[in-house]
């Protein structure tokens, strides 16, 4: 391809609605342009890539037996209300002005359809079927430009088996279709959730990646690997222990102290000595949850352990409920009830609010002085802490979903009567698996880790073109020719080449090679070309050699390898 003929609106300076840097990175190479918030239109640069992704995952995919659909976007309404998942997507559904329909968001249903309709028996099992297609969904942040789209592109394959075991399997193939699809597009990547096993109906793995745009927080260890979302996670960290002797229960004032750190400094302890109290909101009924120094309540682990929705009591709350404001709450007198962290589990000569304002009571034992208190694990790991499965650290991040695998079982099948005969002739409701990729979100998660100051680096796979080649001044003849004839050879060779023949300046040229990120550069200029050479950069080190003209081919060849 000729960049002077070629639509590739690179952009020198940072465009200012974009704040991830694979946002920056695909506007400023031209690869997409917004259309409208969470929606994008891809380049001609941008959709060479798209392609070449699927392209892998297309290849990965028909490897396990796949087989290749394309369903409508279109959906009618009523197949979407027979799972009632109308209700389900809520206002993340697109429905369209003419009530009857609605723009697709995921394909179980329609996938389902078909199977319902053709898998009768099972011998018509099992089947994988995928597609490569455009999703809709009403996104409420779209930010951070293709990775939250309202309209994306998803691989979303769909398996139908007899038994569990069978799901088992199907679900295997997929697991390992992932890692190669993902290795081979040269990310790094962590699996999240582990999958239940033989006969387990409902195992997940999410595939993910540490990302600044990331809406998860996870708990990573770099070490085994153990990888999970922080409402699950578990650090190995030391409880309170237990002194030999508990003193009395005393009050004390505290004046203007409000937080932990506060009251450390004021008293002159150290934090593993304060309860930290929370009111929450369960069933209408407030409970008091204490926390050991400043660790953080998280509280989707509270809600599992309650087994419902809470919610912060509000600051205007606090007093009728304990006596005291925020800063003054403690379990001492607090009629209600009261679950503490497992940090804090039998502690005795704590400190806490004494629900009294600006009064704090020192000397608490929690076997002593605190009827019915339970304990369980709700506090949100941090970086640094143990790991749970090994003796080394756990780091927390912020990370993106690529891909999603997930057992459905007969969620799909039961509620849309997909039925199968057996051997016997008795019928049951197919078993279904699901397994989804974010395309776009493949190529914005693989500019996140492969860029640097000066722009993105393509590995040679994804990459739109193999090499760039830069004539530097082609006013002069030779240069031309010698553009000319590289250009040509390469591209009969199968080699992709975009071929930068602007009448621009080298400054220009060079620094959009860099900000393209073709994996091989070649460069045509004045000097080396009198001594029949050329110089070759590999955009990923920066290293830089000159190569004979007549060897370029093999030595192109050589590196591509
Ligand atoms: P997220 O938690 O990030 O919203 P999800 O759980 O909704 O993801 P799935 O429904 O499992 O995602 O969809 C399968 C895959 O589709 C995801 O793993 C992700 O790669 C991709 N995907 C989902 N939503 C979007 C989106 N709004 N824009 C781009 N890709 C998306
Ligand atoms: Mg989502």
């Amino acid at each position: 391809m000729r960049l002077s003929k070629y639509f590739v609106p690179t952009l020198k300076e940072v465009p200012n609605d974009a704040l991830v840097i694979s946002h920056i990175l695909m506007l400023r190479s031209g690869m997409v342009r917004m259309l409208s918030a969470g929606i994008y239109s891809f380049l001609p640069i941008g959709y060479r890539v798209v392609k070449k992704i699927s392209e892998v995952i297309r290849e990965e995919m028909d490897a396990i037996g796949g087989q290749e659909f394309h369903l409508p976007a279109l959906n009618p309404r009523e197949i979407w209300e027979e799972t009632k998942r109308v209700e389900a997507f809520g206002d993340t559904m697109f429905h369209l002005k003419n009530r009857e329909y609605v723009l697709a968001p995921t394909h179980e249903e329609i996938m389902t359809f078909h199977a319902r309709n053709v898998v009768k028996s099972y011998k018509d099992m099992p089947q994988i079927w995928y597609q490569i297609q455009t999703k809709f969904r009403n996104e409420p942040r779209p930010r951070s430009g293709v990775i939250r789209g309202r309209q994306f592109l998803m691989k979303d394959a769909y398996s139908f088996d007899t038994s569990w075991e069978g799901l088992d399997k199907s679900y295997e193939l997929h697991d390992k279709a992932y890692r190669k699809i993902f290795d081979r597009c040269g990310l790094k990547y962590f699996v999240v959730g582990a999958s239940s096993g033989a006969m387990g109906g409902t195992g997940s793995e999410e595939f993910m990646v540490k990302s600044s745009a990331g809406e998860d927080t996870v708990a990573y260890c770099e070490s085994c690997g153990y990888a999970a979302n922080v409402e699950v996670a578990e650090s190995r960290i030391d409880s309170v222990e237990r002194d030999a002797e508990s003193k009395n229960i005393f009050e004390i004032s505290t004046p203007n102290v409000h937080s932990i750190d506060e009251l450390c400094e004021f008293l002159k302890i150290d934090e593993t000595r304060c309860a930290k109290s929370r009111i929450y909101i369960f069933n209408d009924k407030p409970i008091l949850i204490l926390m050991l120094g400043n660790d953080e309540v998280n509280e989707t682990k509270l809600e599992k352990v309650l087994g419902g929705a809470v919610r912060p009591a509000h600051p205007e709350e606090l007093k009728a409920i304990s006596g005291a404001d925020a800063g003054s709450i403690g379990p001492v007198g607090f009629s209600g009830r009261i679950i503490a962290d497992n940090r804090l589990k039998d502690a005795n000569n704590m400190f806490s609010g004494a629900n009294k304002n600006d009064f704090h009571i020192g000397g608490i034992d929690f076997k002593r002085d605190i009827a019915n208190i339970e304990y369980a694990d709700f506090r949100t790991v941090i970086s640094g802490e143990g790991c749970p499965r090994c003796d080394k650290h756990l780091e927390v991040f912020p990370a993106i979903e690529l891909g999603h695998i997930f057992k459905l079982g007969t969620k799909y099948s039961d509620s849309m009567g997909a039925l199968f005969t057996d051997e016997k002739g008795e019928e049951h409701p197919i078993i279904m698996g699901s397994y989804g990729i974010g395309v776009e979100r493949v190529m914005a998660c693989y500019i996140e880790q492969n860029h640097d100051a000066k722009g993105i680096i393509w590995d040679k796979l994804l990459a739109p073109f193999k090499i760039h080649l830069l004539g530097l001044n082609l006013k002069k003849q030779d240069i031309v020719d010698t553009c000319e004839k590289i250009y040509n050879d390469l591209n009969r060779q199968g080699i992709d080449v975009l071929y930068d023949d602007r009448e621009v300046t080298a400054g220009f040229k060079f620094n959009d090679a860099d900000l393209l990120g073709m994996p091989i550069q070649v460069v045509i200029g004045e000097k080396k070309l009198k001594e029949n050479k050329c110089e070759v950069k590999i955009r990923k080190t920066g290293e830089r050699f000159d190569v004979a003209i007549g060897e370029l081919q093999n030595k192109i060849k050589e590196l591509l390898q």
